[in-house]
């Protein structure tokens, strides 16, 4: 326990050697102890940088207005007070205030909704506690923490690089250089720019290539990005391609409502010969009408809770667009490893010269006997499996523990099979460890297939062990061990019983070891090269999540071609996608053959070829652009620093949450905090609903703003007597808008979701039949009111009844067709279909005192003049409404049957 805390006063740690940079931080080889840490945790706070400075509430408010929507309401309500309409005055603004509110609140639940997902989205580091290398989240690393670094981290504070292997790192995120810098441990002169320290790493930037031990010293504000105070990983702010659409779409329908309006005003004043005065306020009702307010507010709500669900899921959504993307998906390529099999490795075949040793037991407990046709056998009697085992337990940076009961690992659970497979022929790794202790690591990348290690026994001796991809072993290898010592290599045993052991499905390793010191002092890849002696094939059995296998089939049902890119055997890769349903009776295309490809062959390929092996990261960026190039939409998935070009190439990359590097996640635009294959078509359709709401929110929106328009064009056209007041328009058109418009949001997917085809990339929201949907919807709506209204006054109803007639009648068809949204096409004249959805049911509830209150109470009839209605007059407003609904349910039916719908968007029907 340390008594006074060190002084980090000192900028200059890049200037002392790694000793005094040790001493003044009062570091331990071992790491700090647990205690320490939580001390200077306490003494220099948390390894954070504050969160960019929020608006303030009342400016957020404010900025509610700043819309060219809201512009047109102030300017008419300022008008109009002018001209002295005072009620219809205070009405327009608080219409306006009412849109602003709605507006704040939504963005506010928007802004929550991300703020969670940045913090699912927080980077961890590896630390040495205690004497061990834990995970920690990077917010709890304390000056001090010695910290572990490998290829593809984001450094996660500023470090004084102790030990370095080949460590380059990418500062272009701090020093806008965008070369790799190498690194190493030495000081450099203390007036050294940032861009040459080059015995430091500073947080923020990337580990591009190598490893390295690094003591932390500085965090938070204090480190090199604190001080220039910038965030880095961040969710960007509410904005997609089709939000900017609509946001398009709706300055485009202002301009024209304008335009419309001025148009109407000219014609009723000088053709028509109204008042002046009059027109405007009529010119006023008509603008307020058709404003479709709410539409930004509630399509940034209805993304923001689809990423909610999404994250709840598991997805997590880095980039809005991707939610939209999404839904329009037809290719996912997914890793095999892991996301479509459980990654929990059990060795089950162990392959030497002469001999197949089956492995009983399954999953990390070391319990299972080795036997040869059956006969248990004693491992030690054999010298080659002993050594084969022996090279599997040393060169393994994996740990195997009990916890209460339940065998754990940390690590890669390919080489805690393979810790595993020692306990049970009797190897203890850590006595193993003790005996052949290790020199150094050349550890385990995927474009090279292998990791050796280099260690000395007992007598001195020095041993280089290596296991890795067979073809790769087999090519460094020149002889094998029998029973009766060393004999030269037999390759096309190894190679048939490779083909053998992968076609039953099974993972491959293969084991080699040489008698030999590394020429340099240290391990090179030159010294894995060559002079080994094989010394067994080793078959590990990692079966399918059964979850992948059902949203193998959901994906398939849904349209989507899945695609396995493996760095496994072309075996292992076939017979594990037979169990998957992927690229059945399709032949698979190895890495090396897709090298000798040209694009063309390539496309020809990445279409018809659903499963990839001995791939690496290079081949999955050609295949997401061949198929890119064929018109598909494509999602990949990757964990390796190599996968983030493929991973930004895609249109949506997909990065791994547990085993995937802070650089694959920073390229993806999604997160999968389980790795789980269900995950991505989970997200898929989640993708689909969003996108769905999406339409039926504007089906809603736009026919309901049309019904109120055409009721009052149709009025000063025909001169009738004018069915609402301005003031009127206004009161309908914020119940819809505020009230019931909000609820679609809340619509759960159609169940018939996944049955359908994907939609078509480039296909335009508002196409032939939106547009015919939204005339028929307004004028089954002008129909029920104007018509119930003009009827009214021809029996010699007072005009204010009337009217508070047309206006409920509006209303209730209002209400109705809400829910005759809830599906484009599919009917809703079922339980499910009626009440389906609780938030739609709240929101008529809602209304109803609403209107009631419009209805009778004196001061709404003093405001709105409006009139008390008889039950007899109620239901004429009811069957007004229910003739829009039943309307809505017989075009909805006739769509259905005459196809269509299905030839102009087919993938809405399936
Ligand atoms: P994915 O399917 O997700 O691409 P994968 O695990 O099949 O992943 P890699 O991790 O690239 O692909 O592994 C490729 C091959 O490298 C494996 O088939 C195995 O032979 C070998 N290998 C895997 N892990 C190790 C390791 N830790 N040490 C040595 N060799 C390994």
């Amino acid at each position: 326990m340390q008594t006074s805390p060190p002084d980090l006063t000192e900028h200059y740690w890049h200037a002392l050697s790694c000793e005094a940079v040790a001493d003044r931080l009062q570091a331990d080889p071992h790491g700090l102890s647990a205690a320490e840490a939580q001390r200077r945790i306490g003494q220099y706070g948390r390894n954070q940088l504050a969160p960019p400075p929020r608006r303030g509430p009342l400016l957020r408010f404010l900025l509610q207005f700043h819309d060219v929507l809201l512009y047109v309401m102030l300017i008419a309500a300022v008008i109009t007070a002018l001209l002295g309409h005072w009620i219809d005055s205070g009405v327009l603004f608080a219409a306006a205030a009412i849109n602003a509110l709605i507006g704040f609140i939504q963005e506010g639940k928007a802004e929550t909704a991300l703020d969670a997902i940045r913090a699912m989205l927080s980077p961890h580091a590896q630390v040495l506690r205690d004497g061990f290398a834990i995970e920690i989240d990077a917010a709890e690393l304390v000056p001090g923490d010695l910290v572990l670094l490998a290829t593809g981290d984001r450094v996660p504070a500023d470090l004084r690089l102790i030990d370095v292997k080949e460590l380059r790192t990418d500062e272009a995120a701090l020093t806008g250089e965008s070369l790799p810098v190498e690194k190493n441990n030495t000081a450099v002169a203390i007036d050294a720019p940032l861009g040459d320290r080059f015995g430091m790493a500073y947080s923020g930037t990337l580990v591009v290539h190598g490893q390295a031990r690094g003591l932390v010293v500085a965090t938070g504000r204090h480190s090199e990005l604190g001080r220039i105070n910038q965030m880095l990983t961040d969710v960007r702010t509410l904005n997609t391609p089709l939000l900017r659409q609509i946001n398009h779409f709706a300055r485009i329908l202002t301009m024209a409502i304008i335009a419309v309006s001025a148009l109407t005003f000219i014609l009723g004043t000088y053709w028509r010969g109204h008042a002046a005065s009059d027109m405007f306020m009529m010119v006023v009702a008509l603008v307020a009408s058709a404003i479709p307010e709410g539409l930004p507010a509630i399509m940034t709500v209805t993304l923001a809770l689809g990423v909610q669900r999404m994250a709840r899921r598991h997805a997590i959504i880095r980039r809005l667009p991707a939610v939209e993307a999404l839904g329009a998906v037809t290719v996912i390529c997914s890793d095999k490893t892991g996301t479509l099999t459980r990654n929990e490795m059990t060795v089950q075949r162990v392959v030497c010269a002469h001999h197949v040793i089956d492995v009983g037991g399954i999953g990390y407990a070391p319990q299972g006997d080795l036997s040869i046709d059956g006969r248990h056998i004693v491992p030690a009697h054999y010298p080659a499996l002993a050594m084969a085992v022996r090279v599997g337990v040393l060169c393994n940076d994996a740990r195997l523990y009990e916890d209460e009961g339940a065998w754990q690992i940390v690590g890669d659970p390919t080489e805690a099979a393979l810790l595993v497979l020692g306990a049970k022929a009797g190897f203890d790794q850590h006595a193993a460890a003790l005996a052949w202790s290790r020199q150094d690591t050349l550890p385990f990348a995927s474009q090279h297939r292998y990791m050796a290690t280099w260690h000395r026994d007992a007598d001195e001796s020095s041993w280089l062990f290596v296991k890795g991809a067979p073809e790769r072993i087999l090519e460094m290898c020149a002889s094998q061990l029998e029973h009766d010592g060393e004999k030269p290599l037999d390759v096309d045993y190894w190679r048939r019983m490779a083909t053998d052991t992968a076609a039953q499905g099974l993972r491959l390793l293969a084991l080699a070891c040489r008698r030999a010191e590394p020429a340099a002092g240290h391990l090179l890849p030159e010294d894995a090269s060559h002079g080994y002696t094989f010394l067994a094939l080793v078959g590990i059995i990692d079966p399918p999540r059964e979850e992948a296998i059902a949203a193998v089939r959901d994906c398939h049902r849904a349209g989507i071609r899945v695609k396995m890119i493996t760095g496994d055997h072309a075996e292992t890769a076939r017979a594990i996608g037979a169990q998957l349903g992927i690229g059945m009776e399709r032949p698979v295309v190895t890495g090396a053959e897709i090298a000798l490809m040209d694009e063309a062959a390539l496309r020809r390929t990445a279409m018809e070829v659903d499963v990839f092996a001995r791939a690496n990261p290079e081949h999955k960026l050609r295949l997401v652009q061949a198929l890119q190039e064929s018109g598909q939409v494509v999602a990949m998935t990757g964990d390796g620093v190599n996968d983030a070009p493929a991973l930004k190439r895609a249109d949506i990359g997909v990065a791994m949450g547990l085993k995937g590097t802070e650089a694959a996640k920073e390229a993806a635009d999604m997160v999968l905090a389980d790795d789980n294959f269900a995950t991505i078509a989970a997200a898929v359709r989640e993708g689909r609903a969003v996108y769905d709401n999406l339409k039926k929110f504007i089906l809603f929106m736009l026919p309901t703003n049309g019904g109120e328009v055409l009721v009052i064009i149709a009025a000063i056209l025909f001169e009738l007597t004018l069915p609402l007041t301005p003031a009127q328009v206004l009161w309908v058109n914020m119940v819809t808008s505020g009230v019931l418009g909000l609820a679609l949001a809340f619509e759960p997917a159609e169940p018939d979701l996944m049955r359908r085809r994907p939609r078509p990339p480039g296909e335009a929201l508002l196409n032939g039949f939106f547009l015919w949907r939204v005339l028929l919807i307004a004028i089954l709506m002008m129909t029920g009111a104007l018509g119930l209204f003009l009827w009214e006054l021809q029996r010699g109803t007072d005009l204010a009844v009337a009217r508070t007639m047309a206006v409920n009648a509006l209303v209730a068809a209002e209400m109705f067709y809400l829910v005759n949204s809830r599906s484009t096409f599919a009917s809703v004249l079922n339980w499910q279909g009626l009440t389906g959805n609780r938030t739609i049911l709240l929101a008529i509830a809602a209304c109803i005192p609403l209107q009631l209150a419009y209805t009778y109470l004196p001061l709404f009839q003093t405001l709105f003049s409006s009139a008390d209605l008889s039950l007899l007059d109620w239901l004429k407003v009811i069957a007004a409404g229910l003739l829009v609904f039943f309307g809505a349910e017989l075009e909805k039916a006739f769509m259905r049957r005459t196809r269509f719908a299905a030839g102009t968007t087919a993938h809405e029907q399936g």
